[in-house]
């Protein structure tokens, strides 16, 4: 027999602590039980039918169930799903690497794999800091990141992080990083005219910060960037976690710069949002500072247990199929299209929107702000579910980012699901209760 979802709700709020949740509150709403979807639909344990408004926070790609990629997993699972890359390999990982590197910008030569977004880029911050060291410029530690940025929640990633309220209270626990303002390019030769002979490397989300509110970047600054690290001789590690695969109108954000890093950090969308899986690319001049003979102990001795796990590998050079056989990147032109349309028309003009920000499918739409006890952004979400939508806010910004897959009918109805939601959330009976 299976369990009733409000057996299960009731049984989540006995033993769960959620992600990035305020568990007071949780226990005094209905938690939402997803228990099956299908290509850019979810559905609850009683039947009911969501739009995935945020590509299951920000990972899926081709939809859900896509039939290439079950496949592909099946049949890997009909193989081996588990065994180690310390000191052994698989095809899927070899695979996956090849698939990689013949996609991502010239020059990058070596795949160096993990299990989610924040490893990815703590192994590019280590690898950084390493070579300078066995170069013996071991001064160079210290990192550059933006005001805003998210690079993840490790220690590591926290420490190369610019938001307040989520990295704040952690600062005795992190090592020091310089803040240079995002999208001004001055700045950051001011940090670096002063530091740069003590840096490692810098860090950045390019052309979107997309945990800052989807934070767009001018045009022009990442290659700005990408010249200042050469300059100064640091390295370049570009987190393209959330921009990577296709979400902002090009395989990888760099692309539309030119520019290649010397580390492409990605993760999310690298199996189409089905498996964790993360890759750290990188250069051949990256990776011969780190050769020598056994005794120089110039080994990268970092690895998890789960690195290049065959599953999601297997599921990574689907979703690469997928994106050819598809020819998902040319239809999405369409899909980014319609979606600036929609938005001119349904969510612009609500006068409780501030604005509309937009890299492709990346879209943020920022309140008016509210007082913070009235989760703003918050209930938009709630009305957006009793609509028939799944999206999450990011504070008073409420964030858009529908699968590459989706319909331009669901798109429409996404967004005017979303238009309905704020307006319901912010008219004045509504708030009332709270004021
Ligand atoms: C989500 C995200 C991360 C963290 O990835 P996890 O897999 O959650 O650790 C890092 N950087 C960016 C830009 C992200 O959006």
């Amino acid at each position: 027999m299976p369990r009733t979802a409000a057996d299960l709700a009731a049984a989540d709020q006995r033993v769960l602590w959620h992600p990035f949740t305020q568990q007071q509150g949780w226990s005094e709403e209905v938690p939402l039980v997803i228990e099956r979807a299908e290509g850019c639909t979810l559905w609850d344990a009683d039947g009911s039918a969501y739009l995935d408004g945020v590509s299951s926070l920000w990972c899926n790609v081709h939809g859900h169930r896509h039939p290439r990629i079950d496949a592909a997993i099946a049949e890997q699972l009909g193989r081996v799903a588990h065994t180690t890359m310390l000191g052994l390999t698989h095809p899927p990982a070899i695979e996956l690497a090849e698939r990689l590197l013949a996609i991502a910008p010239d020059g990058l030569e070596r795949v160096f794999y993990s299990d989610n977004g924040s490893t990815a880029n703590e192994i590019a911050l280590k690898m950084a800091y390493q070579w300078h060291h066995q170069r013996g410029e071991w001064w160079r530690s210290g990192f550059v990141c933006l005001k805003d940025s998210y690079h993840g929640d490790t220690i590591g990633s926290v420490s190369v992080g610019g938001i307040e309220l989520f990295h704040a209270l952690y600062r005795p626990l992190l090592f020091d990083t310089h803040h240079a303002e995002p999208g001004d390019a001055e700045d950051l030769r001011r940090i670096l005219t002063e530091h740069g002979d003590r840096i490692a490397a810098v860090i950045v989300e390019p052309l979107v910060q997309g945990a800052a509110g989807m934070l767009l970047h001018p045009p022009g600054y990442l290659r700005a960037v990408r010249e200042l690290c050469d300059e100064f001789g640091v390295f370049l590690i570009c987190d393209e976690v959330a921009t990577g695969f296709g979400r902002t109108g090009t395989m990888f954000a760099c692309e539309q710069e030119d520019v290649t890093p010397d580390f492409l950090c990605l993760a999310k969308g690298i199996t189409g949002g089905y498996l964790p899986l993360a890759a750290t690319l990188t250069t051949g001049r990256v990776f011969e500072g780190f050769l020598g003979a056994h005794e120089d102990f110039r080994t990268f001795f970092h690895g998890h247990t789960y690195t290049g796990n065959p599953l999601a590998c297997a599921a990574g050079i689907a979703t690469l199929d997928v994106f050819e056989e598809e020819r998902t990147l040319e239809r999405v032109q369409d899909t980014i299209a319609r979606l600036g349309e929609l938005l001119d028309e349904h969510v612009a003009p609500l006068p409780a929107v501030r604005e509309v920000r937009r890299r492709g499918l990346m879209t943020g739409i920022e309140l008016h702000p509210h007082p913070l006890p009235v989760r703003m952004g918050h209930r938009v979400t709630l009305e957006a579910r009793a609509r028939g939508a799944i999206i999450r806010p990011l504070g008073d910004v409420v964030v858009l980012m529908p699968p590459l897959a989706m319909t331009g009918s669901e798109l429409t109805r996404l967004v005017e699901i979303t238009a309905e939601a704020i307006s319901a959330a912010t008219a004045a009976p509504a708030l009332a209760d709270v004021a």
